[in-house]
């Protein structure tokens, strides 16, 4: 039992200091507490010398006191050097000042209490008293400021109490035995006392770190969150919410120079996903992630905004912008090799400059986005900076969305009609029907203007919806072997609600389905292959017949169109133009080759000369449009024009 106790023992003192956290605290506690143990033991030391210095011989009253004053002053220093420091301290430091203040402390009470006694054999009966009631207050006080350190003031008991009992008893006196029994006592309750402090100071310590921990542990999670919420989990990029917040900053800083923001579209996306899924999709990603990090140079950030959309922050002047972005674009224009798989996508970028296209982030990332879409509309793609030319082109299109806005579709919209014609029967096999708006606000606006903008709203659909109540109304006005054929925009492709109302109206007109043609273009259809070919499947499944419409200018290969639910395919009126040109003859009769391979009709557009016509006809494209027969006429004027048209060809 008494061997356990020893061995506990044994291991407080050996592991002094061992926990570090606590020895931390233990020190810095000990460094405010050790100048008052010092100077306290200073005073009470010069009081008794004092008070002896002419009973104890010189040595006991002088020179001994002399040294230990010397040890404590400097003891004392350094310790108030010490509490008026602010030092971190690490855990060894911490542990070894621990074991120091224990050795000295023990060496300093033994000392002390060695004098004491001695001192005690000198003086009258009051001086005695006051060499005990030295021994008493010194240690109580030094006890009492080693509180931290119960290692240390266990010993300095251990010291003080049996020698101060000894030498009392050895006195052989009542008064001596009596006060070093009491004294003792108060020592044994003061360290009982403070052993259960310390306990209490122990826990807290404990405490406070795991509260510190829980902390440390709190901002680390509060930091990570931080870092997911702004990256992107996928390609690694920080993500849109990052790109706003630079975006701002950078605005907020405009003094510290020019920088661009700008825009980023994959081309092909889309159908990359669709054809070989979303795992292919990602991987697209993530490898155009990598292409483009390496040139990130000088400060320009790439941010995934999302989807195939990506942000760039690029700073500089406009010619630093133009590099950046032909360097990315270019970048995108390399095919990404997949597994055994090789795609390519390309994309377009629209980039506006700080402070020459807007001073506040939102405007800045409107134009941005503005150049972009002029990039894909416009350019087909590549790289387009935002200029005061599309400033302009930016107000007259607000303006005319405005207007479009305020326009009730069934008055001032009007029905014009183009026929198509068989160029070997020379009758008029079918009227596409073109819009014409003459608003009272902003006055004739092309088609090919307010469509473009009507298709990015969902104004489209209502344009589409008078088109065809316009246009099935006139039917009734033409012979009933002549077709109708509409346009229908990409977005009315996706509109389930559109498609159920020309559904109704065509129903309610009467009209027999088999007369109606839908032309749908061909980048409308690759925007999404598998999506328009289900919804023109369906169009077909009711009677009417599809036709790919500007066939040449978007993105379809061979296998997209035999893939796709096409009766017809309108040769773009671009081709035609170049007919006379050696090149685009050969791309006519490519083109005408490939549709009697599929089996499906082909109409040449923008059929304009004799001589046209003849080539086209000797190529095996039976089926025309365009000036040389008769340009776009209201509709009241159709039914004249098929008869003229009809017996020109007749003569
Ligand atoms: P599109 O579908 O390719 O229509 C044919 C366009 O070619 C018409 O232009 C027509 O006037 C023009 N055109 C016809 N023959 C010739 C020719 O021999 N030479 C030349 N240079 N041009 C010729 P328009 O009416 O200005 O329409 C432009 C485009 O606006 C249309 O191109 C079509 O994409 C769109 N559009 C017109 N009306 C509608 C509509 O009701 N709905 C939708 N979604 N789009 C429409
Ligand atoms: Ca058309
Ligand atoms: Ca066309």
């Amino acid at each position: 039992m008494r061997g356990g106790k020893c061995w506990r023992l044994y291991r407080w003192y050996a592991d002094l200091g061992s926990d570090p956290r606590l020895a931390v605290a233990q020190a810095v506690s000990l460094q405010r507490q050790l100048p008052f143990l010092y100077a306290l033991l200073l005073v009470n030391s010069l009081a008794i010398v004092v008070t002896h210095r002419h009973v104890a011989p010189f040595a006991i009253s002088t020179t001994v006191p002399l040294c230990l004053f010397t040890l404590s002053s400097l003891r004392l220093f350094h310790w108030w050097r010490r509490a008026h420091r602010t030092e971190q301290l690490n855990a060894e430091d911490a542990r070894r000042r621990l074991r120091m203040i224990t050795l000295i402390g023990t060496f300093l009470a033994a000392a002390y209490i060695i004098w004491s006694i001695a001192l005690l054999g000198y003086g009258d009966a009051i001086q005695k008293a006051h060499v005990m009631i030295y021994v008493t207050t010194t240690a109580i006080g030094c006890i009492f400021c080693l509180g931290a350190l119960p290692q240390a003031a266990l010993l300095v008991g251990l010291i003080v109490i049996p020698s101060f009992i000894g030498a009392c008893l050895a006195r052989q006196d009542m008064m001596y035995t009596v006060i070093a029994v009491n004294v003792a006592l108060v020592l044994v309750v003061l360290l009982h006392v403070l052993f259960n402090s310390f306990d209490h100071f122990r826990k807290q310590v404990i405490a406070q770190t795991r509260l510190k921990r829980q902390h440390d542990e709190l901002i680390r999670l509060n930091h990570d969150n931080e870092r997911l919420a702004h990256t992107d989990s996928l390609t690694g990029l920080p993500n849109r919410r990052r790109f706003h917040d630079d975006l701002a900053e950078l605005v907020a800083s405009g003094g510290a120079g020019p920088f661009a923001v700008g825009l980023l579209d994959l081309d092909r996306f889309k159908p990359v996903n669709d054809t070989f899924g979303h795992h292919v999709g990602d991987i697209l990603l993530v490898q155009l992630a990598e292409r483009m990090r390496p040139m990130l140079s000088g400060g320009t950030g790439i941010y995934r905004l999302g989807g195939d959309e990506f942000g760039v922050l690029i700073p500089g002047n406009v010619r630093t912008a133009t590099m950046v972005g032909a360097r990315l674009c270019a970048a995108l224009e390399e095919p990404f090799a997949i597994g055994e798989l090789t795609v390519s996508v390309g994309g377009s970028l629209g980039i506006a400059q700080f402070p020459d296209a807007g001073h506040i982030a939102t405007d800045l990332f409107d134009r941005a986005d503005y150049a972009l879409y002029h990039a894909k509309r416009m350019q087909g793609g590549g790289l387009c900076i935002f200029t005061p030319d599309l400033e302009s082109a930016i107000r007259r299109d607000r303006a005319i969305e405005a207007a479009l806005q305020a326009c009730v579709f069934d008055e001032e919209l009007h029905l014009y009609g183009q026929p198509i014609v068989g160029a070997r029967t020379g009758q008029v096999e079918a009227i596409e029907l073109l819009a014409r708006w003459r608003s009272p606000i902003v006055g004739e606006i092309a088609p090919s203007d307010f469509i473009t903008i009507a298709e990015r709203s969902t104004l489209i659909h209502g344009i589409t919806l008078a088109m065809f109540r316009k246009g099935l109304a006139a039917a009734r006005l033409l012979p009933s072997d002549i077709a109708l054929s509409f346009n229908i925009s990409a977005c009315d492709l996706h509109s389930p609600a559109t498609l159920a109302a020309i559904e109704r109206e065509l129903f309610a007109s009467g009209v027999a389905a088999s007369r109606i043609w839908i032309e749908v273009t061909e980048t409308a259809v690759m925007r999404d292959p598998a999506a328009a070919a289900r919804v023109l499947q369906r169009l077909r499944r009711l009677g009417m017949k599809v036709a790919l419409d500007d066939f040449g200018t978007g993105h379809s290969s061979l296998s997209n169109l035999h893939q796709l639910p096409l009766d017809k395919v309108k040769i773009d009126r671009s081709f035609i133009n170049d007919l006379q040109a050696q090149r685009g003859w050969a791309v006519v009769e490519a083109m005408v080759g490939l549709c009697r391979a599929l089996s499906l009709e082909c109409v040449a557009e923008g059929v304009q000369t004799a001589e046209q016509l003849e080539t086209l006809l000797r190529m095996g494209c039976e089926h025309m449009q365009g000036f040389l027969f008769t340009e776009p006429l209201p509709v009241a004027l159709l039914p004249d024009a098929v008869r003229i048209i009809g017996r020109r060809a007749a003569a």
